[in-house]
């Protein structure tokens, strides 16, 4: 069952949620966004915490607690990742999903914004009670998603295998004729079964596009640059493959583990292969040297690239970064009072909404084509995306430079206008 929760219980939120909150308010002020619309936009539009109960390997039961938050849809059924993690909670899919809002919005696509997932460790299960717990989610969301209604995706510890048992479950419980026609229900499939050439890369890409964009713009030589990365799932890799491909040097990387660095360079396919095969763990690499997480974010370095978890840039380190670019390939890594002080040391910041918004562009391609019945090639597929976020970077920077604004504000701006926009046309019901 959907419930709204009351307004003012949500007003007392801490975190991702807070820091989304003010950025958004934030963006509204400067545009002195119509106070109606102000009203809708800060709350969810639905809400979904399901428990439901999965048989162990070991014969016990277990009580999962899964979540679904639909923000917004004006612009489009919703859209957004699901993520297994153990911070998965209502208060983070809650900011995760208006964040998705603001994303969809801004990269002009005609969705709204969703987020959800479990809360769990998936390295304490293993791939068959991953499925289970997977089919399970699925079949408790029930028809709260849909292809026309609301679409997931992979996010933090889903992937392309989570969504082929999300798009089989939600399948098997339609009419045989209607089987077919809910390919769409689900984005970041695999190739065998609906999904798109390049939505594998589609984010790192964004990021690798977003920050030579930014190189563009500024002058600067991507060759010889240093960059570290927080996060080697999906995101950190990809963006650490294009980045190493046009000359730039990974000289750190964190996960979930540790924190590895070699001054000289880390080879980033050396570091797959070995992460790969030592349980997704970089730790213990040999071309590099193990250092404490606390000095991660402070080593001498060119580009950071926070691909992981939100709040990971706070006051507390902001300070001691070095980097004079980073590049938001997490949602929300740098919570507001860390980037009043990085802007004020004149550090860059290429928001989240707009600098991986590859996935979710990406994801779109996907579900147009499952939707037309079309299979489109990598080339189409990667040109489409660079066209698409070559538009997006400029509209970003240039109401930046109009506004006065640093980039996450004018991004914001952007995604508020086109909402406030779609609103004022429509009007509201009854
Ligand atoms: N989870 C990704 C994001 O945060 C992708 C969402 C999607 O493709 O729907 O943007």
């Amino acid at each position: 069952m959907i419930t709204k929760t009351p307004k003012k219980k949500r007003q007392q939120k801490q975190g991702m949620l807070d820091n989304v909150m003010r950025q958004f308010n934030h963006a509204a002020d400067i545009i002195g966004l119509n106070a109606n619309i102000r009203k809708i936009l800060e709350v969810t539009n639905n809400e979904l915490v399901v428990h439901f109960p999965v048989r162990m390997d070991n014969g016990e039961v277990e009580v999962f607690t899964g979540y679904r938050v639909q923000h917004n849809n004006a612009l489009g059924p919703y859209k957004g990742g699901l993520r297994y993690h153990p911070t998965v909670d209502i208060d983070a899919a809650r900011a995760l999903a208006m964040w998705m809002t603001w994303k969809t919005s801004l990269a002009g696509l005609p969705y709204g914004g969703a987020k959800g997932g479990i809360q769990l460790l998936p390295s304490k299960y293993s791939q068959s009670e991953l499925e289970r717990i997977t089919r399970r989610f699925t079949y408790a969301l029930g028809d709260n998603i849909g292809p026309e209604l609301d679409i997931p995706a992979p996010d933090v510890n889903t992937n392309p295998q989570v969504m082929a048992w999300i798009l089989d479950t939600y399948m098997s419980t339609k009419s045989p004729n209607e089987r077919s026609k809910n390919m769409h229900v689900v984005t970041g499939k695999p190739l065998g079964v609906g999904g798109s050439e390049g939505r594998d890369r589609a984010t790192g890409f964004g990021v690798f596009l977003n920050i030579k964009f930014w190189a563009e713009n500024k002058k600067v030589d991507l060759k010889g640059k240093k960059f570290i990365v927080q996060g080697f799932g999906n995101v950190g890799y990809w963006t650490a493959y294009f980045l190493e491909k046009e000359g730039a040097i990974l000289t750190a990387v964190q996960d979930a583990f540790g924190s590895v660095y070699n001054e000289d360079g880390i080879s980033v396919e050396k570091l797959l292969e070995y992460s790969q095969a030592n349980k997704g763990s970089i730790l213990g690499f040999a071309d590099a040297q193990a250092i404490e997480n606390k000095d991660f974010f402070g080593l001498d370095c060119d580009i950071c690239v926070p691909a992981a978890l939100g709040n990971q840039i706070t006051a507390e380190n902001a300070s001691s970064i070095k980097a004079y670019l980073i590049a938001e390939g997490a949602n929300g890594p740098t919570d507001v009072e860390a980037e009043k002080i990085l802007l004020k040391k004149g550090i860059d910041i290429i928001p989240d909404i707009l600098c991986n918004s590859g996935g979710v562009i990406g994801s779109y391609y996907e579900w147009l084509q499952n939707r037309n019945g079309e299979i489109w090639h990598l080339e189409e597929v990667m040109e489409k995306l660079e066209k698409k976020l070559r538009g997006s970077f400029s509209r970003v920077l240039k109401t930046s430079k109009e506004r006065g604004v640093d980039m996450r504000s004018a991004a914001f701006i952007i995604a508020i206008e086109r909402l406030e926009q779609a609103y004022e046309q429509r009007g509201i019901f009854p």
